[in-house]
This record gives structure tokens, sequence and C-alpha cells, in this order.
């Protein structure tokens, strides 16, 4: 195992970390306070994408620092999983950075599905606008009336009527769903008369957000927060009627798709929590230097030095976890690398949800203000904790594998 970065990876560092100093650190508080004097909250029909965002995107683009998560030489970066972790914890610093250079979630994970199992057709007209930037996607898998955990409950279905798929059901936490600009979502769902196993029932369907009997019906506040101008939405789908080529890879490949989708964007989430770990590690310190109670700086009082430690070495922790995960991905694949995925799944954000609570504390009131990023941060972490199936879910993969290897199959 060797995790040096290499030359490429650590030079596309640097030129990252520049642009982000340069141009969306001195902008970010002002874009976050723009974006909340402008849009309405649960209002997302209202919602609007400041132009400076366009502005910053364009930059990024022209520096080449743009679709740095794809493997892909020609259309990405053609960065590897360990090459890619280092930039993604950078851009995980900022709120704002993963947007900017096209990296951000769930679009990247939406484009990874299109560039591996698309049709030439649909990532013509799907992939290619994606990679530009110019428009925006949901993946919408969760649904309100069953435990979505275990996806083999889902009842949303994508029934095959002659040269037609009708799509009935009902989604929520779709993420991006309000932005203003998504033309797209994956719908995975049951196509029942497909007579296989149990993971071979459902399909991931391609559909136009304005296909009639799509209703996006509210979008589901995080703490209050609405997360504008992205959103989490709740969609119900009413006989909505598509060509059979909105399938993507055919019918019955959904769950096949879903893991492919899943294990880079989980090992990118873990990445982004560090990098978010970090940046609220910094904030912690610097106002516990500054700020004086009982005589002395608030980071030298009883216990804070401990917990400055404790933040530093499980930080270093995650990271390594994650590099060491990220390497093995490389080296054997996602598949045999499930434990490290589930693991680095589990932990990355706990350690987040950990180092900000801390820093959230240290800063007093003003913590929970929105006046640092802190908040957000400690959103993000909770909310990775479940998204993407919750702590248990992953915990239990772990456990199921362990017992496996020696010899005790599933009881
Ligand atoms: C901010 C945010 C963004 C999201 N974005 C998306 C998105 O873009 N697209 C999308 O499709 N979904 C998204 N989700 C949904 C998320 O993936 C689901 O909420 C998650 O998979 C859990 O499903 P559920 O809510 O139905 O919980 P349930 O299945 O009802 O589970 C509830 C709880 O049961 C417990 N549990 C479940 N299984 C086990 C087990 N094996 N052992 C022990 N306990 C267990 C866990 O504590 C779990 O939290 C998002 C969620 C959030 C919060």
């Amino acid at each position: 195992m060797d995790f040096e970065p290499s030359a490429k990876s650590a030079e596309y560092l640097k030129r990252v970390k520049t642009f982000i100093q340069d141009e969306i650190t001195p902008v970010e508080a002002d874009f976050w306070a723009g974006i909340r004097a402008a849009n309405n909250g649960s209002d997302w029909k209202r919602w609007s994408v400041p132009p400076m965002l366009e502005t910053l995107k364009a930059k990024a683009k022209a520096a080449g620092l743009w679709n740095l998560f794809l493997p892909d030489e020609k259309l990405g970066a053609g960065l590897s999983t360990l090459d890619y972790a280092p930039i993604a914890e950078e851009t995980g610093r900022s709120l704002l950075a993963p947007t900017v250079f096209n990296c951000n979630a769930p679009d990247s994970g939406n484009m990874e599905v299109l560039w591996k199992y698309g049709s030439d057709e649909q990532k013509a007209q799907w992939l290619t606008p994606l990679l530009n930037g110019e428009i925006r996607s949901a993946f919408c898998m969760t649904e309100p009336d069953v435990a979505s955990s275990d996806a083999t409950n889902m009842r949303a279905t994508a029934v095959v009527e002659n040269d037609q798929i009708i799509l009935s059901g009902k989604k929520w936490w779709s993420s991006g769903i309000g932005d203003p600009h998504t033309k797209i979502l994956i719908v995975m769902a049951h196509t029942p008369d497909f007579s296989k196993g149990p993971h071979q029932q459902h399909s991931m369907v391609l559909v136009p957000i304005d296909t009639p009997g799509v209703t996006i019906t509210r979008m589901l506040p995080v703490f209050g927060a609405y997360d504008e101008p992205h959103g989490h939405g709740e969609v119900h789908f009413k006989n909505v009627r598509l060509p059979l080529s909105n399938f993507i890879a055919g019918a019955g490949r959904g769950f096949e798709i879903a893991q492919g989708r899943l294990g880079p964007g989980r090992i990118h989430h873990a990445m982004r929590c560090i990098g978010a770990a970090e940046a609220a590690l910094d904030l912690m310190v610097h106002r516990g230097m500054k700020r004086v109670a009982f005589g002395k700086p608030v980071m030298m009082l009883d216990g804070n030095r401990e917990r400055l430690a404790e933040a530093r070495m499980a930080i270093d922790q995650a990271r390594l976890l994650t590099l060491y995960a990220a390497w093995k991905i490389d080296k054997v694949g996602a598949k045999a690398a499930m434990t490290e995925i589930s693991a680095i799944k589990v932990v990355a954000p706990n350690v987040l949800q950990r180092v900000t609570d801390m820093a959230i504390q240290i800063h007093g009131g003003a913590g929970v203000s929105d006046d640092t990023p802190l908040p957000a941060f400690f959103i993000q972490g909770r909310s990775i904790r479940i998204a993407d199936g919750p702590d248990e879910v992953h915990k239990a993969v772990i456990a199921k594998i362990e017992l496996e290897k020696r010899g005790y199959k599933k009881r």
C-alpha cells in the first residue's frame, strides 16, 4: 500500500486548492447569504440559482478543473479512486466547491451510471449536458410508504406494456429535484412480471422531469433547512408513459446498477466528510484561541485540548480507512471492497458529526447560527448517516461478510 498521491493527483490538488482559495473562499459566505435572502424556504417553484455560480463553473471549466471524479481520460480527469481522494477531501472543505467543479452529489453518481450503463443515445441526450454542467439530475429510490433501507420493499412499478414503460408510485428525499436546472430523474422501480430472483426484478428508468404524470408535491426540510436551490423533494408518478429505450441497460438491472452507483458515491461522500471535518477543526481552533474566558483562550480551558486531540485522531483514522478503501477499489474492484466501503460509509459521517459538534460547542451561541458553515456541516454528517443506507445496514453488511468468512451463513 502506498498512499503517496501520484504526480497527476498532486498537481490537480495544488490547482484545486489555489482555485478554492482565490475564487471560491472570498465569495462563499456572500453566496449562501444571497441564497437565503433570495429563495423562499419551502416555495421551491420560486428558487433560483445565483448567476455567480455559473461564472465560477465557467472559470473552473476553463481551468481544466472539471468532472474530476470521472475515471474516464476523455470525459473526466482520468484519476483513480485513490488519486481522486485528496481532491474530493479538499472540495469537501467548502459547501460550494463540489458544484463549482461539477463533482457534486447526486449528479456525479448519476453521470457515472450513464457513463457505465447508458446507451449511446442516452449518453448523447443526458450524459453530455450533465458533463457540461448545463443541466442537473436527481436519483429517486427511497419511498415514503415503505422502509426503504430494504430496497426489495419498493412499491413503485415500471410495467412494460407493448412498447412502453408505465411508471407509477411515490418517491421522496430525491436530492436536487428542486433545482431549476434539474431536467432528468433516474428512478428505480419494480418491474413485476419479470420472473427472476429478488434482485433482478427492479429497473432504472430515465424520466424527463416534465413528462406528463410527474408531480413534485413538496420539498422536505432537514432540521428546518431546505438546502435551496437544490432541495430534497417528494415526487409522485401517475401512469407516466415512457419509451422502452428509457430503461437503463434494460429491465431488471436496477440492483446491479444501484450497487455500481453507490460504491464510488459512498467513497466520494466519505472524502468530502473528511474535508468538512478538517474545516470544522480549523474553525474550532481559531475561534478557541481568539476568544478568552476565565483568563484563558477557550481552547486552553479544561477538557478542550483533549477534545482537539480526539478530533485529530478521529479524522486521521477516518482518512486512513477511506484511503485504504479507495486503494482496495482500485486494486480489486468495488465488490471485493464491500467491507471497506461500508466501513467508511459509517465512519466518515460519524466523525464529521462528532467533530462538528465539538466545534459548535467551542463557538458557543455562534456555533448554531448561520455565521459559520458549522450547522451545514453538522446536517451533512447527520444526514449521510441515513442517506445511501443507514449506519445499521452497513454494519449488517460488514457483520455478514465476517460471519461468512468463518463459514457461518445467514440464519
Ligand atoms: C438528506 C437526505 C438526502 C437523501 N437523498 C436521497 C436521494 O437523493 N435519493 C434517494 O433515493 N434517497 C435519498 N435519501 C433517502 C435515504 O437513502 C433513506 O432515508 C435511507 O435509505 C433509509 O430509508 P428510510 O428512510 O425508508 O428508513 P427505514 O428503512 O424506514 O429505516 C429506519 C431506520 O431503521 C433502522 N434500520 C434499518 N435497517 C436496519 C438493520 N438492518 N439493522 C438495524 N436497524 C436497521 C435504521 O436506524 C434506519 O435509520 C436521502 C435522505 C436524506 C436524509
